[in-house]
């Protein structure tokens, strides 16, 4: 058992959770202020990245709860695992590195679909090669 702490009898995830039992107003307004940066961080990422328009670039789709960043390259580029405002905030910090580009989620799975995204690398490249095999021989 964890030993007991004079100075902090809470631990930071206790404490956090009475404060917000303690403050449900401010605990609202606190949220609603981080979702309201969160959504302007992805507007300026995404309009950037739709080369100065909030929309897909590919179908002019603008509706963003189902605009997302796209990366170029998959094999290129960082990533943050499930973290989308890391990437948004990595990207603003560093000043829009190339390599990224604004798409609608329609547009996403096309994509996807016609890039073998959903293989690994190694079966990505393997399926590249036999497609331009046939494309040749055809
Ligand atoms: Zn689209």
């Amino acid at each position: 058992m964890r030993k007991k702490n004079k100075k902090y009898p809470m631990t930071s995830a206790q404490r956090s959770k009475k404060w917000r039992l303690d403050n449900p107003q401010k605990y609202e307004e606190k949220k609603e202020y981080n979702k309201n940066r969160h959504r302007e961080l992805k507007v300026r990422v995404l309009t950037y990245y739709g080369n100065g328009k909030m929309a897909c670039v590919k179908c002019d789709f603008e509706d963003i709860r189902a605009l997302s960043l796209d990366h170029i390259d998959r094999d290129v580029g960082v990533r943050f695992k499930g973290r989308t405002t890391q990437l948004y905030k990595y990207l603003e910090v560093n000043n829009y590195p190339k390599g990224y580009q604004t798409l609608c989620m329609n547009c996403q799975f096309i994509k996807r679909d016609e890039d073998y995204e959903c293989f690994t690398y190694y079966e990505r490249h393997k399926r590249r090669a036999q497609d331009s095999l046939v494309e040749a021989l055809s």
